[in-house]
C-alpha cells in the first residue's frame, strides 16, 4: 500500500502537463514567437477584410492557394506524394489536399470548418419604399441577437445569377469610400412604448430592414429611383432578385483592440480565424507522411445543410474521387469504408470564451479563456471523441508544447454543435477543437491574438506528425 502511494506520488509530475493550461500562454513567449504572433495577426486581418462570406472566402483561398502552386483536382490528376490540390464543391466549399507517403487506408489528417457566418440575407423580393425610404427586406442566417444588427455600417456583397447564364458580382460597402447599408434604431426620446420588449425582440426579424435609399425623382417614388439605378448599374431587373444570393454583412474593417494589441475585433471570427489557419497550415505542409485535407464548408450556421453543407455527401465523393486516383483498382465502396474509418478529422471552430462582464454564464473550471491555450471542447452527451484519440491528440501538442484547455459549457445553459457530427456519420475519428472569443455570432467578435497562433501550431503538427493515430 505504502509502496504504491509513494509510486503515485512519484508519478504525478510525470501525468501533470506543463502544457495543461492554468493561465495566460503569453508571458511564456519569447520575443521571436512574439514577432511570428503579430505578424500571423495582420496576415488574419488583411483575408477577413475581403473575405465576408463563404463565396468570397473560396475566392480568396483559390488564390492564396494557386500562389503556393496547388492545382485544381481533376478526375486524372497524377496521385504522388507532395503533390497539392484543391477542389471546389459549387464555388461555396472548398478543400486544399496535400497528398501524403502513406496509403490512404493508413490514414488521412483532416480539418473541418466553416466559412458562412452569422448574416442577414436579401428576400426574394427585397425593394420596397417606406416613409420616404428606400428599404430591402431581409431574413437572417444564422442565430442572432437581433438588436447587434441596427445602427451598424452594412456591406451588400454576392452574386445575381440571370437566365441568360451571366453572372453580376456585387459589394458596395466595403472599401472606404463606399456608401454603406444602415438598420435605424428609436431613438430614446420616442421608444418609451417598446422599452418593455423582451431581449430577443427589441429588434423584431421583420424589423431588420436597411434604408438603401433616400433621393426620389420627379415622380417622388423612390422605390423606382433605386431599381432604376440597379437597373442601369447592373443591368439586373427585378425578377433578378430571385436567383441571386445577396448578404448584408458588417462593413467594418478588423482592429486591434487594447493598448498592447493582444486582440481582434473583426466580423466573422465564426469560423474565418479556424478556416484561415486551416488554410494556412495546408499552405505550409511539405511531403506529410499522411495526405491531408482542409475542408472549408458552407451553411454550419443553419445546420450544414444543402450540397455544401457539412452534412451533404461532398466530402465522401471527396475522398472517394482520391482513393481513386491512388488505387484505382481498389476504389470500391468497401475501400471507401475503410479509408473513411482512418481519417482523423480535427473539426475545428471557435467557442464562447469567458466574458468578463458576464463571466457567470460559464462554468469556470471547464470553460476556455482567451489566451490560455487550445480549447478541446468536450460537450458530451455523444459529442465526445473517443478518448484514445483524445490522448494521442494531447500527445501531438505536448510534443509540440502547445498549450491547451478543455471547453464544456455550462450543463442546462449554453450548447452548440459544429461540423463534427456530421463527420464522425461517415466513420471519421472527429475532435472538436477551436479559438475562444468574445461576442460570438455579433456583428463584431472579438479573439485573441496567440489563440490564433496556437491553433495553427497545432493543425502545423497535426499535419506533420508522422506516428499513425490508428
Ligand atoms: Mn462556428
Ligand atoms: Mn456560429
Amino acid at each position: 500500500m505504502l509502496l504504491f502511494r509513494l509510486i503515485a506520488i512519484l508519478s504525478v509530475p510525470v501525468f501533470l502537463s506543463a502544457q495543461l493550461s492554468a493561465g495566460s500562454a503569453w508571458p511564456n513567449v519569447d520575443d521571436t514567437t512574439r514577432k511570428s504572433v503579430f505578424k500571423f495577426s495582420e496576415e488574419y486581418k488583411k483575408f477577413i477584410s475581403t473575405a465576408k462570406t463563404e463565396l468570397t472566402t473560396v475566392r480568396e483561398t483559390i488564390a492564396l492557394a494557386e500562389k503556393k502552386g496547388f492545382k485544381k483536382l481533376q478526375e486524372n490528376s497524377p496521385w504522388q506524394p507532395g503533390a497539392k490540390y484543391y477542389d471546389v464543391n459549387r464555388e461555396r466549399t472548398i478543400s486544399l489536399i496535400v497528398v501524403g507517403k502513406r496509403k490512404l487506408k493508413e490514414g488521412v489528417r483532416a480539418i473541418a470548418s466553416h466559412i458562412d457566418s452569422p448574416r442577414l440575407e436579401l428576400k426574394a423580393q427585397p425593394l420596397y419604399k417606406s416613409n420616404g425610404f428606400a428599404q430591402f427586406q431581409t431574413q437572417y442566417h444564422g442565430g442572432i441577437k437581433k438588436y447587434q444588427w441596427a445602427n451598424v455600417p452594412l456591406a451588400l456583397t454576392g452574386r445575381i445569377d440571370k437566365t441568360d447564364g451571366a453572372t453580376v458580382w456585387i459589394d458596395v460597402g466595403n472599401k472606404p469610400d463606399d456608401p454603406i447599408f444602415i438598420i435605424p434604431d428609436m431613438a430614446p426620446h420616442v421608444d418609451r412604448q417598446y422599452r418593455n420588449r423582451k431581449a430577443s425582440e427589441v429588434f423584431k426579424g421583420e424589423e431588420l430592414d436597411p434604408v438603401v435609399g433616400s433621393i426620389p425623382g420627379k415622380d417622388d417614388n423612390i422605390e423606382t429611383q433605386i431599381m432604376k439605378y440597379l437597373e442601369s448599374t447592373y443591368k439586373i431587373t427585378r425578377a433578378d432578385f430571385i436567383s441571386a444570393e445577396l448578404s448584408l454583412v458588417p462593413a467594418m474593417q478588423p482592429r486591434d483592440v487594447g493598448f498592447d494589441r493582444g486582440l481582434i475585433a473583426g466580423y466573422g471570427h465564426d469560423d474565418r480565424s479556424c478556416s484561415y489557419i486551416a488554410i494556412r497550415a495546408s499552405l505550409a505542409v511539405e511531403n506529410p507522411a499522411f495526405t491531408t485535407v482542409s475542408f472549408l464548408a458552407d451553411n454550419e450556421e443553419i445546420g450544414s445543410r444543402n450540397n455544401t453543407g457539412a452534412a451533404s455527401d461532398y466530402i465522401r465523393g471527396l475522398l472517394g474521387q482520391l482513393l481513386y486516383l491512388e488505387s484505382p483498382d481498389e476504389s470500391s465502396e468497401r475501400h471507401l469504408r475503410l479509408v473513411l474509418k482512418n481519417v482523423h478529422v480535427l473539426s475545428a471552430d471557435v467557442t464562447s470564451g469567458i466574458n468578463p462582464i458576464f463571466p457567470g454564464v460559464q462554468e469556470a473550471q471547464n470553460a476556455a479563456k482567451l489566451g490560455q491555450g487550445v480549447p478541446i471542447k468536450l460537450y458530451g452527451k455523444g459529442s465526445n471523441p473517443n478518448s484514445e484519440f483524445t490522448a494521442r491528440f494531447r500527445g501531438i501538442l505536448e510534443k509540440e508544447k502547445i498549450p491547451y484547455q478543455t471547453h464544456t459549457y455550462k450543463v442546462d445553459v449554453g450548447g452548440g454543435g459544429t461540423l463534427g457530427g456530421f463527420l464522425s456519420l461517415e466513420g471519421m475519428e472527429v475532435l472538436d477543437i477551436g479559438v475562444p472569443i468574445l461576442s460570438m455570432h455579433s456583428t463584431y467578435s472579438i479573439c485573441s491574438k496567440i489563440d490564433l497562433w496556437y491553433l495553427y501550431k497545432t493543425f502545423e503538427a497535426f499535419y506533420s506528425d508522422t506516428k499513425r493515430l490508428n
